[in-house]
Parts: structure tokens; C-alpha cells; sequence
């Protein structure tokens, strides 16, 4: 189905068959993990005479999962992270279609991603979430364990962002932050407009953004703007696990 949109003015149009997954997939055996945490994994279910199982005889299959939305894939969260009192993902994300910039960034030399490395992105008016990608990128990211070292956000990038008013992020790798910084989160705490220990929102705190992490942009996607589908499970969790879809967007005929 091909859908037009109008924006600012403009015609665009996007087709909905030319959707590309920038998710993980959650393979029970050699999927990514972070922060030294186990592999996602699943057993059987089993109650009474019922076995989860037709190999082994039961009607259906049915399964139990153990699974660390932060550490275990493609998730997506919210300030609710960094809080007392509970926010979820469901609260805060009540749109699931955003006008969205895919940019490449190089960490080859540094893990760092500041200001510098992004502030030049040329913007559409009105885009609501940003897409990084980083280089070196290959299919290795699907099934990295990051347990040193990986690219992280400076908080002045995360400032130029919220000059820009981006609601969204969605990156590839595994936090925002480096992965060991004292618990300190600066460009977490930035992206939410949160102080340096605050633990309860106040009137500053922007509720409504989301941070989708471990995500993966194969190489052959080209940089420039889409729409995203931001695709999230509804647990009732500071962060859940996500399925991000990019379709190319073209002017329309009108
Ligand atoms: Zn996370």
C-alpha cells in the first residue's frame, strides 16, 4: 500500500511493503547481550499432564522466557529508568509512526560520539527521532556480548538533540552512556532533561521521549529520512522489548 502523508506543506509518501526491521531478532542461543549479562532463554512450559512441547508430545508449544529487556536485545525505554516511581513505555509512547533521520557515525578512532561527530546532520523540519548507526557496522552486532567497551552518546550531542527537539532516539548499541560509568548516566539524565541524581520528574523533565537501544541498521541502508514504526511490547516496564521498522519516504505525486 503505498500511504501520503502531508508534512509541513508538503506531499510525501511512503510504501508499506518496503518496511526494514532494524531489530535484533531474540534467538534463544547466540543473540546479543550486554553488560555481561546471560543469553535470553527459554524452557518448556509444564503443568499437570500439559507439556509445552509437540516434539515431545504435547498438543501446542508453549514456552517460558527469561529475558532482561536492557541486556538481551532491540529494546526501548523511557525516564522511567531512572526513576523512583514508575513510568512505563506505554504511558509515555502513544504514537507508533515518526518522521525519522537515519545518520552514520564513525567510532573508529573513538567510541565517543559528541557534538561534533553529529551536529552537522541536515534535519527536515519537524523530525521527531533520530537514527544512529555506527561504523565499523557489519552483522557481527547481532550477536555481540558488549561487556567493555562500546559507543556511547557525549551529553552536548544529547544537547544539540534536544535543541532540535528530537523525541527519539534509536541507536546500535548498547546504552546511551558508556557501559561502565560509575552509574552516572549523563546523557541518559541529559536526553530526559533530568539532574544529576534526580530521581522524581519535576516540570522540566521531558516525559514523553524514548531511547531504543541495540538496535542494528545493516550496511546497505542508505542515510537520509524515513518513517519509523516504533513497534514496543505492552509490558508495563521502564524498558521493553522493540521492533524499530524504517520505510523510505519520497515526495509524493500531488
Ligand atoms: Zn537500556
Amino acid at each position: 500500500v503505498i500511504l501520503e502523508f502531508e508534512h509541513k506543506d508538503s506531499t510525501f509518501a511512503f510504501d508499506s511493503s518496503r518496511g526494514i526491521n532494524l531489530s535484533i531478532p531474540v534467538t534463544f542461543s547466540d543473540s546479543v547481550t550486554a553488560f555481561g549479562a546471560q543469553a535470553a532463554s527459554k524452557i518448556t512450559y509444564e503443568v499437570g499432564s500439559f507439556v509445552g512441547s509437540v516434539n515431545r508430545g504435547g498438543s501446542c508449544n508453549c514456552d517460558v522466557v527469561s529475558y532482561i529487556p536492557h541486556c538481551n536485545g532491540t529494546h526501548t525505554e523511557c525516564v522511567g529508568h531512572l526513576l523512583k516511581s514508575p513510568v512505563y513505555v506505554s504511558d509515555v509512547l502513544k504514537n507508533a509512526l515518526f518522521l525519522a533521520r537515519l545518520v552514520t557515525v564513525d567510532c573508529n578512532d573513538s567510541m565517543a560520539i559528541d557534538q561534533k561527530k553529529i551536529a552537522e546532520t541536515i534535519l527536515m523540519d519537524g523530525v521527531q527521532a533520530l537514527i544512529i548507526r555506527t561504523l565499523p557496522n557489519s552483522n557481527n552486532k547481532l550477536s555481540a556480548h558488549y561487556d567493555d567497551q562500546a559507543p556511547y552518546l557525549t551529553p552536548d550531542a544529547i544537547q544539540w538533540m534536544n535543541e532540535k527537539k528530537i523525541q527519539h532516539i534509536v541507536v546500535d548499541f548498547p546504552s546511551l552512556d558508556p557501559m561502565w560509568d560509575a552509574g552516572n548516566l549523563s546523557a541518559h539524565r541529559a536526553f530526559w532533561n533530568l539532574t544529576e541524581k534526580q530521581n522524581e520528574p519535576n516540570a522540566q523533565t521531558l516525559m514523553n521521549k524514548t531511547a531504543t537501544e541495540l538496535a542494528y541498521i545493516p550496511q546497505h541502508v542508505e542515510d537520509g529520512h524515513y518513517i519509523l514504526n516504533l513497534q514496543t511490547f505492552d509490558f508495563m516496564l521502564d524498558a521493553v522489548p522493540s521492533k524499530p521498522v524504517i520505510y523510505p519516504i519520497s515526495k509524493g505525486d500531488k
